[in-house]
């Protein structure tokens, strides 16, 4: 099939390039034109694992191709999908559907008659039916089918998630619709996963209802995790005993310093924005995007607990600034309101991302960029671990004990032993444990 992709973003590229990777031939549009000259240099824009040797191998084979040219590239596809940003809108926090509106107007006059045009972006219900206003406003007698096709694939894992997703949501009444899209994903749905077909308002609904379900299953774990500090228990085996219920399952029961990303935040926001205008307002949800946001000060908080409440003068390492492991992504990253609030309570900050730097510097001011975690833990007071990655997993506490100037580790991910870190002279502030430091 020959398809069009809009926006080569996170959801666009990796989308794209796994679409071209099935046999299909895939242009992935951007109205970035310097990501296109990079792509087209064979440079990826984002870190994902296998995304650079995958696109290799399909533009090598002639089936994946990137351009700023909409019109042609939109005019000889069969389908076309929609993947650019849906930011939260400054001051309400409603999606911004700026992008996908654009990205209609722009492709309504030169739609082929039969295309079917997908959603992919995160898009609050409703937002289909404008899409497909603003296509029939343009072009009134196209067979055009407008279909909800939201991605759950998560950075760090896209590739694996794209090509071996739990399920496929498919939003459309239109019969042709349904049977294109089945054509499109037969590679998937021969792999055993399920393809859910539904109308376009559910499968828009059914998105926002995963992740506002997922960040409360976190929330849950960190209110969890803070009760465990004052009453003596283990977190991590609280999560244990109740996971291995199939009811409540394990994923998404590790507590941390709250969630961030460019999807959480952004979509539980957008889900209480669309209940509240249909008065319908999802309560659980609005307490957990607020319990979210008191959590990430809070976190400096701990840190500081580990100094007596004092950390003015202190110099704070932070390891990990990206939202999570295997990400360059800083969007709405935990790390942010982390390091301002440090900053805020006096102290100096320096950072160390194995991926993240070049991001980093473009959102913190006034911190030392450092390029190993052991030049950044060098005189440092505290060591805080904010972001998982595998590198930070096995640090050797006896270098770092003796190139510190006070040892002090605050764990917010929980991947050290309290007792092993302790047995090398570490002051150790986990989240939930016991011998962590409360907030
Ligand atoms: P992104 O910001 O990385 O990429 C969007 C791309 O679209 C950018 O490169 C931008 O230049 C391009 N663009 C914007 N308007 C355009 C236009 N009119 N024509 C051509 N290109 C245009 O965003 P992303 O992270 O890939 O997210 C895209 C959508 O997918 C969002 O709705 C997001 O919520 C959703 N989503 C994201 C993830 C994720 O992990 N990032 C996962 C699932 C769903």
């Amino acid at each position: 099939m020959h398809i069009a992709m809009i926006g080569a973003g996170y959801v666009g590229l990796v989308s794209g390039a796994c679409f071209s990777d099935f046999g299909h031939q895939v242009v992935c549009i951007d109205s970035n034109a310097e990501k296109v000259a990079s792509l087209n240099n064979g440079e990826m824009p984002i870190h994902e694992p296998g995304l650079a040797e995958l696109v290799a191998r399909n533009v090598g084979q002639g089936r994946l191709s990137f351009s700023s040219d909409l019109k042609s590239a939109v005019s000889g596809a069969e389908v076309v999908f929609i993947a650019v940003g849906t930011p939260s809108r400054r001051g309400d926090g409603h999606a911004d559907l700026s992008y996908v509106y654009a990205a209609a107007r722009e492709i309504a006059g030169v739609l082929p008659d039969q295309a079917v045009v997908v959603t992919k972006s995160t898009v609050p219900v409703g937002t289909g039916d404008e899409v497909e206003r603003i296509i029939r406003e343009e072009n009134p007698d196209a067979k055009v089918a407008i279909v909800s096709n939201p991605e759950f694939l998560r950075e760090g894992a896209a590739i694996r998630d794209f090509k071996h997703p739990d399920r496929i949501v498919i939003g459309t009444d239109d019969a042709r619709a349904r049977s294109v899209m089945a054509e499109v994903y037969r590679p998937l749905h021969l792999n055993a996963s399920p393809i859910l077909y539904t109308d376009r308002r559910t499968a828009e609904l059914t998105k926002y209802a995963a992740n506002s379900f997922l960040a409360t299953k976190i929330a849950f774990i960190n209110e969890i995790a803070d009760l465990a500090e004052k009453v003596g228990a283990n977190v991590q085996e609280v999560a244990r005993g109740i996971g291995l219920d199939n009811r409540i399952g394990q994923k998404f029961l590790h507590a941390g310093p709250g969630f961030g990303g460019s999807c959480f935040p952004k979509d539980a926001m957008a889900l209480i924005k669309t209940g509240q205008d249909n008065e319908a307002p999802v309560r659980i949800v609005e307490t957990v995007v607020a319990v979210n946001d008191q959590r990430k000060r809070a976190m400096a908080r701990k840190v500081a607990n580990a100094f007596g409440g004092n950390i003015r003068g202190k110099s704070i390492a932070v390891l990990g600034v990206t939202f999570k492991p295997d990400t360059d992504d800083m969007r709405d990253a935990p790390s942010i309101p982390l390091i301002t609030a440090l900053q805020d309570m006096g102290a100096e900050v320096r950072v160390f991302d194995p991926v993240g730097m070049e991001q980093a510097k473009k959102v913190f001011e006034n911190v030392t960029f450092c390029d190993s975690a052991y030049r950044c833990a060098k005189g440092c007071h505290a060591l805080v671990i904010v972001t998982e990655w595998e590198q930070f997993r096995a640090l050797d506490l006896k270098e770092l004990s003796t190139i510190m100037a006070c040892p002090v580790i605050v764990d917010l991910r929980n991947i050290y032993s309290p007792e092993e870190v302790a047995r090398n002279g570490f002051l150790y502030c986990g989240v939930g444990r016991p011998k962590s430091v409360a907030y």
